[in-house]
């Protein structure tokens, strides 16, 4: 199943901080969670002002939303992420799992970018965001939307995934 995924975070070199994550599931169901262990005074005046303000809860320990990733994609033996420029996202998410070596290991060890799909397809043009953006589950509900629209320029494209791990 393709999970479309967003975090809002707060980094610094050497630290990616989870403010809050959302995945949204091919079957219609969406995560989200924020994290109760922000240490807000590392966050830059951008993220204080635009993404502080958007939070409503749940607020969590970091360890629990992993427990609640972990029930969302329970049972999906090839789950599939996709995200928007998802470097960061991505670290973000698997740390929750404790790190790169702690995936589950039928998890992928990348997500894929919706980005750089747009980029192969001669910068296609992807649908605007309406309302708000910088909350983790509107931007994964847009990140779906931007890779249905890709889709239907690549519908091959649209169904890549991450072949078995070689080790
Ligand atoms: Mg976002």
């Amino acid at each position: 199943m393709k999970y479309w995924i967003d975090t809002e975070f707060i980094e610094h070199p050497w630290s990616i901080e989870l403010i809050s994550i959302a995945l949204v599931a091919e079957d219609g169901r969406e995560f989200y969670a924020e994290s109760s262990e922000v240490d807000w005074s590392r966050a830059s005046q951008w993220t204080l002002h635009t993404v502080k303000p958007q939070l409503s809860g749940p607020a969590m320990s970091r360890e629990a939303i992993g427990y609640g990733v972990m029930g969302f994609t329970h049972g999906d033996a090839c789950p599939v992420f996709w995200g928007y420029y998802p470097a960061f996202d991505w670290v973000a998410l698997t740390w929750l799992m404790g790190g790169m070596n702690d995936l589950p290991l039928h998890f992928p060890q990348l997500c894929l970018d919706i980005r750089q799909w747009a980029m192969a397809l001669d910068d296609a043009p992807l649908p605007v965001q309406e309302g708000a953006k910088h909350h983790a589950l509107a931007d994964a509900r847009w990140t779906k939307a931007a890779w249905t629209a890709l889709k239907a320029l690549d519908p091959h494209g649209a169904e890549r995934r991450c072949a078995d791990r070689p080790f």
